[in-house]
């Protein structure tokens, strides 16, 4: 099974791994190029961009604290405030997202 990726911004395919970046737009996971991220960044899409990639080593790293966190506050809240736990989880959600539904379809 495979899917071709196609940038957001240039809408070119997406070839390699290290040139993907995936970021969320009004709460909407969308992939780019690098340089082209870096561009829309500096642009006016700025405004609703999230200025933190969902891939590579950044968003792995945040990734795993999300998981940690979310785990650590169902373990110590009160009954009351375990739900604050699914605020962790959004960010999981996001980076799963991403890994399914781009990330996996680009070789490295
Ligand atoms: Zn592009």
């Amino acid at each position: 099974m495979s899917k071709t990726i196609y940038c957001d911004k240039c809408l070119k395919e997406i070839k390699v791994r290290d040139d993907l970046v995936t970021s969320t737009l009004l709460f909407e996971v969308i992939p780019y190029h690098e340089d082209c991220y870096t561009k829309d960044l500096k642009g006016i899409k700025t405004l609703f961009l999230d200025n933190q990639p969902l891939n590579g080593f950044s968003g792995n790293v945040l990734f795993f604290l999300a998981i940690i966190i979310a785990i650590g506050w169902i373990v110590i809240a009160e009954g009351s405030l375990k739900w604050l736990s699914l605020l962790a989880i959004v960010p999981i959600g996001y980076r799963l997202y991403s890994y399914y539904n781009f990330e996996r379809y680009i070789p490295s």
